[in-house]
């Protein structure tokens, strides 16, 4: 970055490095807690920005600070060629840092090639270890096997690897202690996330919530559990615990039980081009028709951060307008 670029700061002083980048609103799962089973309309092709269109997008804004990216989706591996996309952001000056989240199904094949393309780290989803409750809870399978997918991503050279489990009582909670042991024996970054009761999802109520702090003193039975600072790079809200000797850590993501909106550094991009400043609110700015007839987007960018809000309203539950959080890249 020159000296002289602009540090992209919102109105309350939160710098804005990081970008997360949704390829595609698809899945190949459908999450009870994110995605409705049928009867979600997804967006046509026309609409989705390409991956030449991305790119200038990023382009645009790393003049302005932008170092760091997420892919993210909807399930980013089923779109296309992902690992071209990845090569040509690496390729942009200024960006330094390009995560990826994914459900992990296609790890075991792709893990290799997108590492070589220039993906840095990988954060993936696992909700439970049993291949029975993984096909109720994704409404579907796929030969999905969570630990093999973690150990081809942590054998590609990806680096960090983080496991995350949204936990639901009475769902997968039991599977806790099992998911913190793959800690003792993997360089892995176990992550128990707070359900969040969104949009249509509303059969999983506040009922399914698991307090982050009930989970940590589950996971404290195994042992005592050591705060720490948490993976080089990782930039997301996660507080970190060890176990003793463990090579990987304990996370947890309290969306519902904390806000951490005090320091968040993130915006998005969705799959057709819209720049969403904070997840739950409906602050969003279109990118993708000025990009399309060739206008500068930095002054958008610049007028969009101005509006991020200083903290959201998921606890109060005034969800604006959000029906999945595959939608909006999660
Ligand atoms: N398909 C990829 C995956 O599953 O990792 C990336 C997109 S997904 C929307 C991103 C993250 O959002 C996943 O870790 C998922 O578990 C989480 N997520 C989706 N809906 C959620 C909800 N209602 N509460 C908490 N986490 C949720
Ligand atoms: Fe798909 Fe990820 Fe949503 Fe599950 S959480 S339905 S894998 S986008």
């Amino acid at each position: 970055m020159s000296v002289h670029a602009p540090a992209l700061r919102d109105q309350h002083g939160r710098s804005i490095e990081y970008l997360r980048i949704s390829v595609t609103d698809r899945c190949n799962f459908r999450c009870v807690y994110c995605m409705p089973e049928a009867g979600l309309d997804w967006l046509p092709k026309a609409d989705i920005l390409s991956y030449e269109e991305i790119v200038a997008v990023v382009e645009q804004l790393a003049p302005l600070g932008l170092r760091r990216l997420r892919i993210t989706g909807g399930e980013p591996t089923i779109r296309p060629d992902l690992a071209t996309l990845i090569a040509k952001l690496k390729a942009v000056p200024g960006i330094e840092d390009i995560a990826l989240s994914t459900n992990g199904v296609k790890l075991p094949a792709m893990a290799a090639a997108l590492k070589a393309a220039g993906l840095d780290r990988v954060n993936l989803s696992a909700d439970s270890l049993r291949p029975e409750r993984i096909a109720a809870i994704a409404r579907r399978s796929l030969g999905f096997r969570p630990v093999e997918a973690a150990e081809a991503a942590i054998a590609a050279g990806l680096d960090p690897v983080k496991l995350n489990v949204v936990v639901m009582r009475g769902v997968n909670d039991d599977e806790v202690p099992d998911f913190a042991r793959l800690s003792l024996t993997l360089p892995l970054h176990v992550r128990f996330i707070e359900l969040m009761p969104v949009g249509e999802m509303a059969h999983l109520t506040d009922a399914h919530i698991v307090p982050s702090a009930e989970v940590l003193a589950r996971v404290g039975q195994l042992g005592a559990l050591e705060p720490v600072a948490g993976p080089a790079r990782g930039n997301g809200p996660a507080q970190y615990h060890r176990l003793p000797g463990a090579p990987g850590t304990i996370g947890v993501i309290t969306p519902m039980t904390h806000t951490y909106c005090g320091s968040c550094n993130r915006v998005r991009l969705t799959a057709d081009g819209r720049l969403r400043t904070c997840l739950y609110g409906d602050h969003e700015v279109n990118l993708r028709d000025p990009l399309r007839r060739g206008e500068a987007l930095q002054p958008l960018f610049v007028r969009a951060l101005a509006e991020k809000p200083l903290e959201h309203r998921l606890t109060q539950l005034q969800v604006g307008g959000l029906r999945a959080l595959s939608q909006v890249g999660g």
